[in-house]
């Protein structure tokens, strides 16, 4: 898999050493195990979410350029895949989660393979966590209609938001730095997320 993400572009070495060192077929469920490293492939991992293919997350990562004293968080726990790939790179890491059953789960997955840097919580990510804050860098793995305006504000000076904005089905991948009162904004690419739900994300259905 890291060959692939190698040849696929991703250069960031430590991003590559996390992901080879986090186990990701025990993140998904055991239908998917067989899949679990294939580069394209995003997974189902139970109430109707998905885990991010490889690369997906390996971009991401790169581009929250998370360093070893960082704080970060990161909205959408889903399965504890992303978080522990971070979890490699930073400090701490925060992580939400708005279904209680998967954040349990997640929260039992880290657990299990000794993480100490992670805590989870059950809450609306569009929020943020002000309370830890402010964050290195945020990751957002689920695509919202907008860029969350309160999660730009918890950012560092010189800290990363990493977002999938766009319509429910397809967004661009838009990295977000804090400069100041300003902002510099480049897009990395596109990508296909479930949505973000919440106050300042998407309604529940429409
Ligand atoms: N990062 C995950 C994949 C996330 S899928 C992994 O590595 O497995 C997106 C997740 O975002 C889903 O679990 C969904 O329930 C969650 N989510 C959606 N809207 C949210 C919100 N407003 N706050 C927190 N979590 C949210």
């Amino acid at each position: 898999m890291v060959e692939a993400l190698r040849k696929g572009g991703i250069r960031d070495e430590r991003v590559l050493a996390a992901m080879e060192e986090v186990p990701r077929h025990l993140f998904v469920a055991e239908a998917f195990r067989s899949q679990a490293y294939a580069l394209d492939a995003s997974l189902n991992i139970g109430e109707g979410q998905t885990i991010s293919q490889t690369r997906v997350v390996a971009a991401m990562t790169a581009a929250a350029q998370v360093g070893p004293d960082d704080r970060v968080l990161e909205v959408g726990t889903g399965s504890g895949y992303q978080a522990a790939i971070l979890a490699r790179l930073a400090r701490f890491v925060f992580t939400v989660e708005r279904l209680p059953k998967l954040a349990r789960m997640a929260k039992q997955r880290l657990d299990a393979l000794g993480f100490e840097n992670v805590s989870i919580k059950v809450m609306d990510g569009t929020l943020g966590w002000r309370s830890q804050g402010p964050y290195a860098a945020i990751v957002v793995t689920a695509g919202a209609p907008r860029v969350p305006e309160l999660l730009v504000e918890q950012l560092t000076e010189g800290g990363r938001l990493v977002v999938p904005v766009g319509p429910r089905d397809h967004q661009v991948l838009q990295v977000v730095i804090r400069r100041g009162q300003r902002v510099i904004t480049r897009e990395i690419g596109n990508a296909l997320f479930v949505p973000l739900v919440g106050r300042h994300g998407w309604e529940e259905e429409e």
